[in-house]
């Protein structure tokens, strides 16, 4: 294992390595470390060593600069509360760079990350592609011999990312159980204050046979449309803005640590990243979780689906001037049914293997339940919807499609704050580590 270490780039910790279980947060940056450079001043004016001397070692007895640390207490407590509660327990072996088949080779992830967290390097961590290049498999967990779950502290990292990001108290209170009813009442509130200010709760409308017509219960254009496009927007101008603030940390931190910038900047790289992320081919690589790439790719072509027949409806809609509902033969029906079904198939799989590898990796936190959950809901009440509309049964039926209205909304509305965010932000720390030449290991 050692040598494997080697190979990968680690310094392991050694036999007298502080046992960083036995210690506080201030202590572990204080506490000197075999084989990790010249010790030095600490805030705490006490003797200790870099981190970055811990990552590279001694360069042949060559004096290493002196530096102050700032160890961030605070954020360790928050990485701790977030999920990373075995974090302490961790003795720097390398086990977990050495299983995990997806980093680099060049200073491997999720080691170095287990010592930066312990020491509280808020800044390093939250400004680090790594975060979000690992694929949460937990390949590594499974190995660490010191249950240590390094696949849920880099998980508990990156929602803390999402939330240095965005507005950190919105994300907190996402992140928590303790706040989920107050957090759904917003969506609850504006549908059902939409369809009261329709009158129908009192008047529930039909079609000219008797038949649901879910445009006539909430009218796209006073309804749908103004309500659905605002908070869109305000999602997508959110998560713009955290993927380029956390673009621009990971430049400065970058180019701070000796790294050229970037010749082609995000959009000059993006695309060979996106045609990557598209066959999902660094999820493959995973070995406890390797078929979690197929249910993954479900969920998401489910929601590709399902978002270019939100497209196609408003076309038929407001070009074409094409009223709804449309037959189920029609190819937007069709489409939409397929989408929806790969999106249940899809997020079913996820959860057999939550419960499946529940004993090695662990059954995930709220925050991964808050998605599941909420897309479970989305598809189930979609498909609910079209069903209950099909067999005319309003009493069921308009309940339902409100049900489902809420839930998109809810959706929106946390999207920059949840675990939704990820698919930016792991966009975004792929495309960086194309454009600094991080190695990849994928083609
Ligand atoms: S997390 Fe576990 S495997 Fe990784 S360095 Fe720490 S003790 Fe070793
Ligand atoms: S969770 Fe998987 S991808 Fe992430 S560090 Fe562990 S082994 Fe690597």
């Amino acid at each position: 294992m050692a040598d494997e270490s080697v190979e990968k780039g680690e310094e392991t910790a050694g036999a007298d390595a502080p046992k960083a279980g036995e210690t506080e947060p201030e202590s572990a940056v204080s506490t000197a470390d075999p084989g990790v450079g010249p010790a030095e001043k600490t805030e705490s004016g006490e003797a200790g060593a870099t981190p970055e001397a811990a990552e590279t070692g001694p360069a042949g007895g060559d004096a290493i600069p002196a530096r102050v640390i700032q160890p961030d207490v605070r954020f360790v407590r928050d990485v701790i509360n977030a999920g990373g509660s075995d974090l302490k327990k961790c003795y720097q072996c390398a086990t977990c760079s050495v299983a995990c088949n997806i980093t680099p080779d060049d200073t491997p992830f999720p080691r170095k990350e287990m010592q930066w967290a312990q020491w509280g390097l808020k800044e390093k961590l939250t400004g680090s592609p790594d975060i979000w290049l690992c694929h949460q498999c937990n390949d590594c967990t499974a190995q660490c011999p010191r249950d240590a779950k390094p696949g849920t502290v880099m998980q508990a990292i990156a929602k803390m990312t999402i939330a240095n990001y965005s507005i950190s108290s919105i994300a907190k209170a996402v992140g928590s159980a303790k706040t989920f009813v107050l957090m759904a009442l917003l969506p609850v509130i504006i549908i059902m204050a939409a369809i009261g200010i329709q009158g129908h709760f009192s008047n529930v409308p039909r079609g000219g046979n008797g038949a649901i017509v879910y445009s006539e219960f909430m009218n796209v254009y006073r309804a749908i449309d103004p309500i659905f496009t605002i908070f869109f927007v305000i999602a997508a101008v959110l998560l713009i803005l955290g993927g380029r603030r956390y673009w621009n940390d990971m430049l400065r931190n970058h180019v701070s640590e000796g790294g050229a910038a970037p010749e082609k900047g995000f959009f000059g790289n993006l695309w060979p990243t996106v045609t990557e992320f598209l066959a999902h081919k660094r999820f493959r690589k995973c070995d406890e979780t390797r078929d979690r790439a197929n249910s993954h790719l479900l969920v998401f072509y489910a929601f590709v689906g399902l978002l270019l027949t939100t497209a196609w409806a408003g076309l038929y809609m407001d070009v074409i001037h094409r009223e709804s509902p449309f037959p189920m033969y029609d190819p937007i029906k069709i489409l939409a049914n397929i989408s929806a079904a790969a999106g249940i198939i899809g997020i079913t799989m996820v959860l057999i293997y939550k419960f499946t590898h529940a004993g090695k990796i662990g059954r995930g936190s709220y925050y991964d339940w808050w998605l599941i959950g909420t897309i479970y809901v989305l598809l189930l009440t979609g498909i609910g919807s079209e069903l209950l509309r099909e067999a005319n049964t309003a009493v069921f039926a308009y309940p339902v499609y409100s049900l489902h209205l809420m839930t998109v909304l809810f959706l929106f509305i946390y999207a920059p704050f949840s675990k939704m965010a990820h698919m930016v932000y792991r966009m975004v720390a792929l495309v960086f580590a194309r454009a600094t030449g991080r190695d990849l290991g994928v083609e």
